[in-house]
C-alpha cells in the first residue's frame, strides 16, 4: 500500500481539505504513477457537489492527470519507471462487451470504471481521483504524452482533449463545414482548437462579450454573443455541427434553430437540470440532438499524438492545490482562461 496525500470532498456542501488514502501496491499489469499535473474540469465541481445525484463521500476528483511513473508490474509492457504517462476519466472497463471490442470503453455496457466515483474492484470501495500525489492503473488505461509537449498543458487533454476532439472526429467536421461551439470554457476552447485544426469555418457562442479576442486566438472565424437575438438569427439555418458545451441550463432550442437540414447538436455539456427540447426545431430541416461521452482510449491516444503533431495543449492557470476552493468558485463564474490545473507539488509542500 502507498499512503497517498490528497483533496476530498466530504459532503456536497464542504470545501475541498487534505485527506489521506492508500495505493494499492501495482499488480502485474499495474503502472504506479507519481501525479505532477491535474486539471480541474466542471464535472469535478458537479460531483463534489453532487449536482448529479450520485456522488460517494468522500470524493477525491480528478481526471486529467499527467505524471511520471514511479513502478510497473511484471507483465507491463507500454511503461518503464521514469516515463511520463497519463490517465483521463476512465480507469477500467469490462473489455469484453461489444462497445469495450470495438474501442468504445467509454461506452461499456458494464459500465466503465471511472477514474473517481466509480466502484474499485481492487478496493471494493470506490475510485480516488488525480487531486492526489499518486494512483495506480492497469497499463490498458494509461496513455503515453508526445514529448514535445508541455506536461501541465498537456493534463486538460485527458478529459477537454479528448471529449471534443471525439465528437468532432465522429461527425466528421472537416474543411468547407461551418461549425459551431457553444460555450468557452475548458472543453469549449479545445473545441475551438480541434475544429480550426480539422479546417471548419468555427464559430464560438458565448454569454461572456470580454471572451471575443482569446476566441479569435483560439481558432475561432467568427464570435456570436448568444443573448442578442439579431446577432443568432443572422445565423439561421447555416450550421452544420454545433458542439455544446454549456455546463448549466439554457436554451438548447436556439441552436438547434442555426442547423441545416440533417444538421446535428452534440450535447457535451451534462447540466444539473434536464435541458427543454421542442419538437419543431427538430423536424423541420431533419435535424439531430445527440449526445457524446469523452471518448475510447485508442481515441484518446490518437487525440494526444495528433495534438503533439499539431502542437496542441491548453491553455492554463496553474493553482496550488490550497487554492482549489476559490478555483472552484471562479469556474462557476465562467471565469477561467482556459483550465485551471494543479501543480501537485504543492501537495507535497
Ligand atoms: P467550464 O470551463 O465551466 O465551461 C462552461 C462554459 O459554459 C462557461 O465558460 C460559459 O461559457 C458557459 N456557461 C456557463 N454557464 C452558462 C449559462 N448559464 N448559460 C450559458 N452558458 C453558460 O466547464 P467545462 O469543464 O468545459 O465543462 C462543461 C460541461 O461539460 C460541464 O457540464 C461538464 O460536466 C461537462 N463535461 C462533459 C464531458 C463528457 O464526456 N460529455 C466531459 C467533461 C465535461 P461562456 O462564458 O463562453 O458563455
Ligand atoms: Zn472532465
Ligand atoms: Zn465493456
Amino acid at each position: 500500500m502507498k499512503r497517498t496525500h490528497a483533496y476530498s470532498a466530504a459532503s456536497a456542501t464542504a470545501p475541498l481539505a487534505h485527506f489521506t488514502l492508500d495505493r494499492r501496491d501495482p499488480l502485474p499489469n499495474d503502472v504506479q504513477i507519481e501525479i505532477l499535473y491535474c486539471g480541474v474540469c466542471h464535472s469535478d465541481i458537479h460531483q463534489a457537489r453532487n449536482e448529479w445525484q450520485n456522488t460517494i463521500y468522500p470524493c477525491v476528483p480528478g481526471h486529467e492527470i499527467v505524471g511520471r511513473v514511479t513502478a510497473v508490474g511484471s507483465h507491463v509492457t507500454k511503461f518503464k519507471v521514469g516515463d511520463t504517462a497519463a490517465v483521463g476519466c476512465m480507469v477500467d472497463s469490462c473489455r469484453i462487451c461489444p462497445s469495450c471490442a470495438a474501442g468504445n470503453e467509454q461506452l461499456c455496457d458494464q459500465f466503465p470504471i471511472f477514474t473517481y466515483n466509480g466502484p474499485d474492484k481492487h478496493s471494493g470501495g470506490v475510485t480516488y481521483g488525480g487531486y492526489s500525489d499518486a494512483i495506480v492503473v492497469d497499463e490498458a488505461f494509461v496513455l503515453r504524452v508526445p514529448e514535445n509537449l508541455d506536461l501541465a498543458a498537456t493534463a486538460p487533454l485527458l478529459c477537454a482533449g479528448i471529449t471534443t476532439y471525439s465528437p468532432l472526429r465522429q461527425w466528421g467536421v472537416k474543411a468547407g463545414q461551418k461549425v459551431g461551439i457553444v460555450g468557452l470554457g475548458g472543453l469549449g476552447h479545445m473545441g475551438l482548437k480541434f475544429a480550426h485544426a480539422f479546417g471548419a469555418h468555427t464559430v464560438l457562442f458565448t454569454t461572456s462579450p470580454g471572451k471575443a479576442e482569446d476566441a479569435k486566438r483560439l481558432g475561432a472565424d467568427e464570435v456570436v454573443l448568444s443573448k442578442n437575438a439579431d446577432e443568432m438569427n443572422a445565423h439561421a439555418s447555416s450550421f452544420d455541427f454545433i458542439l455544446d458545451a454549456v455546463s448549466a441550463d439554457h436554451d438548447i432550442n436556439a441552436y438547434l434553430n442555426l442547423l441545416k437540414a440533417d444538421g446535428a447538436v452534440v450535447l457535451v455539456g451534462a447540466p444539473e437540470k434536464p435541458l427543454a427540447v421542442a419538437a419543431f426545431p427538430l423536424l423541420m430541416k431533419r435535424r439531430r440532438l445527440a449526445g457524446s461521452l469523452i471518448g475510447g482510449i485508442a481515441e484518446t491516444q490518437e487525440m494526444l499524438d495528433f495534438c503533439g503533431e499539431h502542437n496542441i495543449t491548453s491553455d492554463i492557470e496553474m493553482i496550488p492545490i490550497q487554492k482549489i476552493n476559490e478555483a472552484y468558485d471562479r469556474v462557476l463564474k465562467s471565469d477561467v482562461k482556459y483550465r485551471f490545473v494543479i501543480d501537485m507539488a504543492s501537495l507535497k509542500g
